[in-house]
Parts: structure tokens; C-alpha cells; sequence
């Protein structure tokens, strides 16, 4: 995928970062405009290297079957489950154009990358139990969630989680809500396919290659400055569109293109730990992705789960990840990403964040400082009767959460995903990281809306024909959820889907 550093120095499209989100961006890109010229620019020796990679993340198909953070109780002690209804919509436009992909013969095997697993939802303890009832109850009533069930019947969940159930205290009171069709989604599998395909198109993915600034040109295009690794020399590439999918480094590279929409913009890295099953005989008892409910100051993207994993064709056992802090950005980053984040357009917005989330900082340098025993004690949790030597920790990657302006309030902690691009469309990046790489079709969906809409003819309809629920509200179209479902489950292999 190397190229010489005497190609071409021109294309319409720069794509910065090969992870799953400049992967799904030029594949889309490519379906839409076929005559685009893209090149893509990784500071890694391989694609899917940083968070895509599947076990620097938890592989979760985030479609809201399980996830206790996208449903909020309300102060009247009601439970809000729209946020849940959209990251469901969102997932489903994401498993719509793999299935596209894979019914066009444009990328194969799809049991390579995405797996079904029942998603579960498991607490303990007589407050936790009644609000998974309660959030039961409301979801099972909408189209989305209807195929549900929730029990506290310990004969029950022994059937769903056995291992879970073995030696568990009797006394304190448990529940669990059971969805049959949920994924364990393998994003680096999918990233590096993605990135083959490109590669068939003539889209050149220069690996070693570190994107360093930006020169804004009079004919309204970028001239992208580009350290060669394998080199040290730099060059220039001009581009008429430059996408910024580089992760945790897409805040560094978005404030150097100067654009306004660049200001008042800062990050929060997070990392991740997981513990790895390396008992076969012990990965083999559980078949399931099972969420807890976050620890109390914990973020709430780090709530911890028992995962049946699929990697490398093999089935393993990840419990995590781990919240903890670290300065870097990318897990081969630099202990001055936070530092030299910090500029004086931002300075307010991040020292506002900072003095807000006192808590959550103090959290996570205490949950760097778990010993492996205390890490496996959470684990015990779920699963009581873990033997440590049965378990090593890995690290995962980090997530940069966004720190924001908002109309109301100065410096706000967000935890979710972004687009932010210039008002020409010239420049867009992907910001945060959750729900992240499941939702990353919807996210590429938003730039080339925003930075496409009125470039490529019938644009819409183009993606319409192959996402089809695009525009829609499947909750209302459920002639349309039926249909998609067929299409989909026959694609991509799987026994069921909603
Ligand atoms: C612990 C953890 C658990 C997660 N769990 C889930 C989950 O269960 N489900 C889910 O959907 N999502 C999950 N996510 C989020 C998901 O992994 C990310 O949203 C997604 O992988 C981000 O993809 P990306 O392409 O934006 O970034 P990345 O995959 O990080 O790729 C960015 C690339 O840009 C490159 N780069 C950076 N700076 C430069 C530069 N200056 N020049 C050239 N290249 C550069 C990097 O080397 C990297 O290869 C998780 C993330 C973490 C860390």
C-alpha cells in the first residue's frame, strides 16, 4: 500500500488516518462519485493500528440492546429512551451498507467482521433491579425493542449467562433484560477490508506518513504539509477536500487548519484497559455481550462488560475496559497531546471543563492505580468465581472526549461523536468517540452532506439506493424494518437482526 514520495502530489480528497472512519468515508465517497480522486495519509506502518483496532476497543454493535447509559432517568423517575432509538436508527444505517457492500461483491466473508451474540443488561441490588424493570418496560413497547425480555428468575439467567450464575451470592437481589440479536462487530477486520477494497479502486492508503500542517490556497482547496517517516523529508499535497479522521489526533490537526469552527474546541482523553480471558475452557461457558451499570463518578462510556469476542477467528473473553486517564491522545501518542491542546482560544473552555469535572479526573487516576487484584474483584462482580490466572490485562485505545461551548454554559464535557467542518466544506473532522465506530456510516453520512450536498448530483437518492432507511424513521416504516431485515440478515449471515 507504500507509495513513492514522488506520486502524484494532487487529488480531490485527502483522507487523514486509516482507521474506520476515513475507511467508510472513501468508500462511500467512491460509491456516490466514482471519478473522485482520494489519497489517504496513516503515521502508522498499518491500517486499523489505533482504536479501530479490534482489541484496542470492546467490538460492541452499539444498537442500544444492552448499554444502561443511553437511557437516562428522568427526575420524575421516568426513563428517556430516545437517545436509545436514535443510536438503534443509527446502528441500523451502519449494518444497511455493510450489507450493500457485501451483496456487491465489494467486500466478502462477512462472518470476518460482524457476529450475532445476545446483548444483556445486568445489575445487582434492590435500587439498580427496579430500574432495569422500569427501563424495561419502557423500551419493549417501542418497534425497536420489542424483541426484549426481562427476568429475575435465577433459573433464568443461568440459562443466560451460566457463568455469570456460578457460586453468585443468593441473597442480593438480580436482573437482567435478554435481547437474541445483537453483534460483537469486529472493526479492525472491517477497517482493513474496507481499505482493500479502496486499494482495488486506486485509492493509494501511505503508510509512515505524519500529516503535520495546513496552507489554505486562493483556489479555496488545501495544501497539506506531510512528514515521510520512513524519509524525514516533507512534502506538500494539494487536495480540494481534506478529511480529518485521525482519531484522538483530529483535535491537534483541526486547530491547525485555523478555521473559526475550530475554537472554543478541546479534548479529555480517557483510556482503556481490558482484562483477556486466556483460559479457552472458561471463554467457551459464556456467549454474550453483558453490560453493568457505571460505578458512581465513573464516565459513562466506561461502564464495565463481559464480552464474548471474536478475534482473529477466534472466540475469546474480554471484561472492560477499564476507564483510566493518561495525557496522550492515541495510544501511540505523546504525554504533550493534552498540553499542547490547550491554545488561547480554548484556554477558558478547557480550565471550565476542568474545574466542572473534578470528580471525574480523581476517578480516573485512582482507577489507573488498580492493581490487576482489584481489577479481577470488579470482575468478580460478574463473574464470581474468576481465577486471576486465568486473566492479563492489555491496554485498549484512548478516547478524546469533546470539551465544548455551549450557548448556555461554558466548557461542557460531551460524550458522544461530532462532525465539525468549515462553512465552504472545504474541511471536516470526526471529534469524540462514542458510540464510535458503530455509528461511523452515520457520521461519514453527516460530511458528505455537509461538505458534498450540493457537489455530487442526486446525492441523496444516490444513498438512499443503498441505504434505505436513510431519511426515515424505521419506529414508523415498519414495512421497510421487515424488509431490511431480510435483505440483511441473508447478506451478512446472521439469524436475526431486530
Ligand atoms: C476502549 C475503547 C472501547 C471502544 N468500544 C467501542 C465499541 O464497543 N463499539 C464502538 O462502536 N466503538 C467503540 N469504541 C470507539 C471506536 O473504537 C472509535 O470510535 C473508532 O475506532 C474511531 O475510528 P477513527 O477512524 O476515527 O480513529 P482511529 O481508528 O483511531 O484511526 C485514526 C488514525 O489516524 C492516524 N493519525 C493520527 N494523527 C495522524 C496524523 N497527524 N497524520 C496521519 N495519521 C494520523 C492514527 O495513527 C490512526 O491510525 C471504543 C474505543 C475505545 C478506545
Amino acid at each position: 500500500m507504500n507509495a513513492p514520495a514522488t506520486e502524484t502530489m494532487k487529488t480531490d480528497v485527502v483522507l487523514i488516518g486509516a482507521g474506520i472512519m476515513s475507511a467508510t468515508l472513501g468508500t462511500l465517497l467512491k460509491e456516490v462519485a466514482p471519478e473522485t480522486t482520494i489519497a489517504v495519509f496513516e503515521q502508522l506502518d498499518t491500517v486499523a493500528k489505533e482504536s479501530s483496532h479490534e482489541l484496542n476497543n470492546a467490538g460492541t454493535g452499539h444498537a442500544a440492546l444492552c448499554e444502561l447509559n443511553y437511557t437516562a432517568e428522568q427526575a420524575d423517575g421516568s426513563i428517556n429512551i430516545q437517545r436509545a432509538i436514535d443510536i438503534n436508527e443509527k446502528f441500523k444505517l451502519s449494518v444497511q451498507f455493510w450489507s450493500y457492500l457485501v451483496s456487491k461483491g465489494l467486500i466478502d466473508k462477512p462472518e470476518e467482521f460482524i457476529q450475532q451474540l445476545p446483548h444483556m443488561s445486568f445489575v445487582q441490588g434492590e435500587k439498580d433491579v427496579a430500574f432495569l424493570k422500569k427501563r424495561y418496560e419502557a423500551m419493549v413497547q417501542h418497534p425497536l425493542f420489542k424483541n426484549m425480555t426481562y427476568s429475575e428468575d435465577r433459573e433464568v439467567l443461568k440459562q443466560w449467562f451460566p457463568l455469570m450464575m456460578e457460586n453468585r451470592d443468593e441473597t442480593t437481589p438480580i436482573a437482567a433484560t435478554h435481547v437474541p440479536t445483537g453483534t460483537d462487530v469486529n472493526f479492525g477486520a472491517l477497517t482493513r477490508k474496507l481499505f482493500a477494497h479502496l486499494d482495488n479502486l486506486g485509492v493509494k492508503t501511505h503508510l509512515n506518513q505524519t500529516v503535520k500542517s495546513f496552507i489554505r490556497m486562493t483556489d479555496g482547496g488545501w495544501a497539506i504539509t506531510i512528514l515521510d517517516k520512513n524519509t524525514g523529508k516533507t512534502r506538500t499535497h494539494h487536495a480540494k477536500f481534506v478529511f480529518i479522521g485521525a482519531g484522538g489526533g483530529s483535535l491537534h490537526l483541526l486547530q491547525k487548519t485555523g478555521i473559526p469552527e475550530s475554537h472554543h474546541v478541546g479534548g479529555f482523553p480517557v483510556s482503556g484497559i481490558f482484562l483477556q480471558c486466556k483460559n479457552p475452557e472458561v471463554a467457551e461457558r459464556h456467549f454474550a455481550k453483558v453490560y453493568g451499570k457505571a460505578a458512581l463518578g465513573a464516565p459513562p462510556m466506561s461502564v464495565p462488560h463481559l464480552d464474548t469476542r471474536f478475534v482473529n477467528g477466534q472466540r475469546t473473553l474480554l471484561f472492560g475496559p477499564f476507564a483510566g486517564f493518561s495525557p496522550k491522545f492515541l495510544k501511540h501518542g505523546s504525554v504533550m497531546d493534552l498540553p499542547s491542546s490547550v491554545r488561547p482560544h480554548n484556554l477558558t473552555t478547557v480550565l471550565a471543563a476542568g474545574a466542572k469535572n473534578l470528580d471525574l479526573t480523581r476517578y480516573l487516576i485512582e482507577q489507573v492505580k488498580l492493581s490487576k487484584e482489584q481489577r479481577m474483584n470488579e470482575l468478580r462482580q460478574f463473574y464470581p468465581d474468576a481465577k486471576s490466572e486465568d486473566w492479563e490485562l492489555i491496554e485498549a485505545g484512548q478516547r478524546v472526549q469533546i470539551i465544548k461551548d455551549t450557548p448556555k454554559e461554558r466548557g461542557v464535557l460531551q460524550f458522544g461523536t461530532e462532525v465539525i467542518s468549515a462553512a465552504d466544506g472545504s474541511v471536516a473532522a470526526l471529534l469524540g468517540a462514542s458510540p464510535g465506530a458503530s455509528t461511523s456510516v452515520q457520521a461519514m453520512l453527516v460530511v458528505l452532506q455537509k461538505c458534498f450536498g450540493n457537489k455530487i448530483p442526486d446525492l441523496e437518492a444516490r444513498l438512499q439506493a443503498m441505504i434505505p432507511s436513510l431519511g426515515k424513521n424505521l419506529a414508523e416504516h415498519l414495512d421497510l424494518l421487515d424488509h431490511i431485515q431480510t435483505e440483511v440478515r441473508e447478506t451478512l449471515g446472521l439469524k436475526n437482526m431486530w
